[in-house]
């Protein structure tokens, strides 16, 4: 299980800011698993974005949004509603996020960051991959994850080796930053290579290690937040 939490709602307002209307997109799949995700939250969060006066064209859910065939097809469904978006508001870690900006011709921001893996490495179809760096910057380069897709991880790139457009490094892969580049161009978003990204902070890309016990603890941890949740409630009937 992949375990995320959302951002906090100024950083993800934020991200929105001048756009007048926002599809918000959840993945139903280990985010509603862990509890920090799921269409709940999307609705909360539909909330907020509307008290700030930018409309929230439709809110709704997809089982696994790292599925990208099965994204597509129930994103097909949606249409109607992210003709009037300027963007989509993706409530998931970070591989749906990518998956999101593969199959749609949308801007994509993520409202969660990704924190870990979890107890088991997550397992999904696509390409996309997540470094669970728990601070996660797709809104500002395309979708495309730069830690993942640069064999640098650079966060700023390109870093100026780039060979007839594949890496200095691995001569077999296309450069990430160029291709991150090329998508925040087709978005007309390039003018988000104008700020400098903030490096990352590693204490971030774990979680602590007294909260990994075991190699489940993600399940245990979800586990006991619902014995302690079902406690907390019994306390409240009597
Ligand atoms: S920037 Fe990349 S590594 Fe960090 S959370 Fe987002 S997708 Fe994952
Ligand atoms: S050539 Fe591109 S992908 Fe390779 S390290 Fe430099 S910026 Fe990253």
């Amino acid at each position: 299980m992949i375990v995320t939490e959302m951002k906090p709602v100024d950083e993800i307002l934020g991200m929105i800011e001048g756009e007048k209307g926002v599809f918000i997109l959840c993945c139903g799949g280990c985010p509603e698993g862990y509890k920090s995700g799921g269409l709940s939250k999307g609705k909360d969060l539909a909330e907020a974005v509307g008290a700030k006066g930018v409309t929230v064209t439709g809110v709704a859910e997809i089982e696994f949004l790292c599925n990208k065939a099965l994204a597509g097809v129930k994103l097909n469904r949606s249409r109607e509603a992210l003709r009037g978006a300027d963007s989509i508001l993706v409530v998931s870690c970070g591989v749906g996020v990518q998956a999101v900006g593969n199959v749609a011709d949308f801007p994509v921001h993520p409202a969660m960051n990704t924190v870990s893996m979890g107890g088991r490495q997550g397992l999904w179809p696509g390409e996309e991959r997540c470094h669970q760096c728990g601070d996660c910057l797709l809104d500002r380069t395309g979708g495309l994850c730069p830690i993942t897709t640069c064999s640098k991880s650079l966060v700023n790139g390109t870093c100026g080796g780039t060979k007839e457009e594949h890496c200095e490094v691995d001569p077999k892969r296309p450069c990430g930053w160029l291709k991150i580049y090329q998508r925040l161009a087709a978005l007309g978003r390039a003018e988000c290579l104008k700020a400098l990204n903030a490096p990352r902070d590693h204490r971030k890309y774990d979680f602590p290690d007294a909260r990994r016990s075991t190699v489940l603890w993600a399940l245990e941890v979800a586990a006991e937040e619902t014995e302690e949740a079902v406690e907390a409630s019994r306390g409240t009937d009597t």
